[in-house]
């Protein structure tokens, strides 16, 4: 992921509310206490919104759509750098409410880095163009392409990323002159309010409004006949009731789903000199993040020094509460995560899979910790190879030939990221045309960044973010002829 170096802490100014100024913003004290998934202790209290509330927030959100696409373009553009400049005044509070709600540590691509990808994205949406289009100039025809807003965006989101993504699909969305309604995942409501409520610091009213809730609210917002696109990042059974009640109106979607990313390892790598990307690529988060390494395929010319390699690196990476700024892993977001992730590496392990480090969490310690896991030997049809783990487990799959690695790494109905890694960078693009993946990173896994689209093929979705078609893909394309 690129973004700027936000390991170090921003400097407080007059400006920067404190963890508990933020709280006071958007916590109820008669709502739903929200845990700390490393402690249990309750963060804050969120409202639960109801259906009247998401009804009331898409009129709003109507109302005030008109006049914002009615701005001049720079004045949006500048509204984006202020809140930019926002995010970056509140940074340290976020951190700390993001680390505290989610789990994730403040130091490592965690808490810091996510906040600060955020200004980043805010940064890098307003200085993105999108010109006309003159697509025929000739004696007998003129023919432009423009693109209009789309009306009201609603913004539907998970819990693992939930300051990152859900700017991925606000900034967009303002610049191109929509209002947005937001529904936060049910586990990470009190970071998306607070960095709502920072946005909202410097943005009109009702331009940007929220609704925090479970799945039923989501499903209101994202059938709601007055919103008209739904940007959409969670797993791919919600997508596809999303899918579903998106017919009755034609609404327009964009789904980033989930994934299960393979890498392959080519017998020309040196292993140490990759170990650490690779284990970033599979453990960033923790495991969960979207576009995480998922199954790893290793040649077996390189299998055992790959193998020993990674185990080296997990040993020395500190896991624990996120608030120490000592530790890079953090706990399993919820504890439903938290037995997905045992039941398959328990599967593994029955398997016959070798359990090279990690598998033996301690079910009675306070927090969602899952050890980190390395799990060799393994068949590429056992359950944790074929299921999204989402959390701090890695299969590594041993191969002989090359269009072995590639039928297996293609075999399932998803492809959102993949990788190949090899010193011959001609040989791993070729590779990479073959598989079947909305991206494939040469020699790292899972980098984002705002000028590159990112999306998925197969069950992982459809539809581009970031960049100039991010932008297209909260637009209406308009032909003006003649
Ligand atoms: P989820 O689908 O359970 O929930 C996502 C959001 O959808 C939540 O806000 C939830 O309340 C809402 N929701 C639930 N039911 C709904 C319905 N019927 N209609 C509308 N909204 C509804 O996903 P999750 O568990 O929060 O996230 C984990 C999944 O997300 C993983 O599969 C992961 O791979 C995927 N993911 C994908 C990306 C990506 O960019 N492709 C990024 C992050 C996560």
């Amino acid at each position: 992921m690129t973004a700027p170096d936000v390991s170090t802490p921003v400097q407080p100014t007059q400006d920067t509310p404190t963890l508990q100024q933020l709280l006071d913003r958007i916590t109820d004290p008669g709502g739903r206490p929200v845990p700390d998934p490393a402690t249990g202790e309750v963060v804050g209290h969120v409202a639960q919104g109801s259906a009247t509330d998401v009804d009331d927030a898409v009129a709003r959100a109507r109302a005030a759509q008109p006049a914002w696409a009615a701005r001049p373009d720079a004045e949006r553009v500048e509204l984006l750098q202020r809140a930019a400049d926002a995010v970056e005044a509140a940074a340290e509070s976020l951190a700390e409410l993001l680390s505290r709600e989610q789990g994730k540590p403040l130091n490592g691509p965690n808490a810091r880095f996510e906040v600060g990808a955020c200004a980043a994205w805010l940064r890098a949406t307003a200085a993105t163009e999108l010109p006309v289009e003159t697509v025929v100039d000739d004696a007998d025809e003129h023919a432009e392409l423009h693109y209009r807003p789309v009306g009201v965006v609603g913004a539907i989101g998970p819990w693992n990323w939930p300051m990152m993504i859900t700017i991925w699909q606000v900034a967009p969305a303002l610049r191109m002159g929509n209002t947005v309604v937001v529904k936060p995942s049910e586990y990470t409501p009190l970071s998306v309010l607070a960095l709502t409520a920072v946005l909202n610091e410097v943005l009109p009213a009702n331009v940007l409004g929220a609704v925090a809730g479970d799945g039923e609210v989501g499903a209101r917002l994202s059938g709601h006949p007055d919103v008209d696109k739904v940007m959409f990042t969670g797993s791919t059974a919600t997508g596809q009731a999303i899918i579903r009640s998106s017919a009755d109106t034609v609404k327009r979607l964009t789904l980033e789903l989930g994934g299960n990313d393979a890498g392959i390892v080519l017998p020309d790598v040196d292993p140490q000199a990759i170990a650490q990307d690779l284990f970033w690529g599979a453990f960033i988060n923790t495991g969960q993040t979207c576009a995480a390494l998922k199954r790893l395929y290793v040649h077996t010319d390189v299998y055992d020094e790959v193998c020993a390699a990674l185990v080296e690196v997990a040993r020395a990476m500190p896991m624990g509460r996120g608030l120490e700024e000592q530790n890079v892993l953090g706990p399993l977001q919820n504890r439903a995560q938290y037995d997905i992730v045992a039941r398959l590496v328990d599967a593994a392990r029955d398997g016959g899979g070798t359990i090279l480090i990690g598998g033996d969490p301690d079910p009675d310690a306070p927090g969602n910790f899952y050890p980190t896991t390395l799990v060799a030997d393994i068949d590429d049809e056992n359950a944790l190879v074929a299921e999204e783990q989402f959390g701090p487990a890695l299969p590594i799959i041993r191969f002989r030939d090359v269009d072995q690695a590639v039928a297996m790494a293609n075999r399932l109905d998803v492809g959102l990221g993949a990788s190949v890694w090899s010193s011959d960078r001609d040989a791993a693009r070729d590779l990479a045309a073959r598989l079947e993946a909305g991206t494939v990173w040469i020699n790292k896994h899972g980098g984002v960044h705002p000028m590159i689209p990112f999306g998925g093929h197969k069950r992982s979705g459809y539809g581009l973010e970031f960049g100039v078609e991010g932008l297209k893909a909260v637009a209406v394309p308009q032909v003006i002829s003649g």
